[in-house]
């Protein structure tokens, strides 16, 4: 069955949302309170309305409260994204992921019951930093505020060595979770696994330990 969703807010960020979506084979509707904008994804979303969707009358005529998930994806008007996840949750939709501006924005969305929380530009800076920082580290994403998720390009150092002769989590803390090579992704390698040059490491582990790992064998 196809995956329904609905867009809120059709800037930088809630347009890429719809256009990806439509991309993956998701039906999406696609809503502003500006109709130019509106118009403009009239082809790419499967439907395209204009409205205000902090009036409660308009998207209850939508049939929202049917769709399964919806993204709120409005920025600077604090205030109208507070009372539209307020509106939407009242009216009993199952999933809903906000877009919030900063900290206080996303305290009060948690508390008005918002299922997921984003924030584009905080957590790109922190990709773009970790990049910044060390070219081997590809992406990076945050799981807490200590732990993450990174990325890391395998460059001649550790190249030919397997996961069992680098003993990862007992020397550095941290394990892989996949290998990206080429066009394939070897989930859970096993420990026998050897390291080719132009792999690219997923780990996961605490923020210190990746930065070591990444020290130590990749410079
Ligand atoms: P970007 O994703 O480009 O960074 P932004 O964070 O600057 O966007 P805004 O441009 O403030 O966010 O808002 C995104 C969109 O949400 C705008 O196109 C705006 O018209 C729309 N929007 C704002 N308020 C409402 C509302 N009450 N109902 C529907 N759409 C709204």
């Amino acid at each position: 069955m196809k995956k329904e969703f609905v867009v809120i807010g059709l800037g930088r960020f809630g347009g890429s949302i719809v256009s990806e979506l439509v991309e993956l084979g998701s039906d999406v509707m696609a809503v502003d309170i500006n109709p130019t904008l509106v118009d403009e994804y009239a082809d790419i979303a499967t439907q395209a309305v204009a409205l205000d969707s902090t009036d409660e009358t308009a998207l209850r005529s939508l049939g929202i409260h049917n769709v399964e998930h919806v993204i709120i994806a409005i920025g600077e008007n604090i205030q109208s994204s507070i009372l539209t996840t307020l509106i939407l949750k009242e009216l009993g939709v199952p999933k809903l992921t906000v877009k919030a501006q900063n900290d206080h924005h996303e305290k009060v969305l948690e508390k008005v019951g918002a299922d997921q929380i984003v924030r584009p530009e905080r957590d790109m800076g922190v990709r773009v930093a970790n990049n910044i920082v060390s070219n081997n580290i590809l992406d990076y994403l945050d799981l807490s505020d200590e732990h993450s998720i990174a990325e890391l390009n395998v460059n001649g150092k550790i190249a030919g060595d397997t996961l069992i002769d680098l003993d990862i989590r007992a020397n550095y803390g941290i394990n892989i979770v996949a290998i990206k090579r080429a066009d394939d992704i070897i989930v859970s390698p096993r420990a026998e696994e050897k390291i080719q040059n132009g792999d690219v490491l997923i780990v996961i582990g605490s923020d210190i330990d990746i930065h070591h790992f990444e020290k130590k064998l990749f410079h």
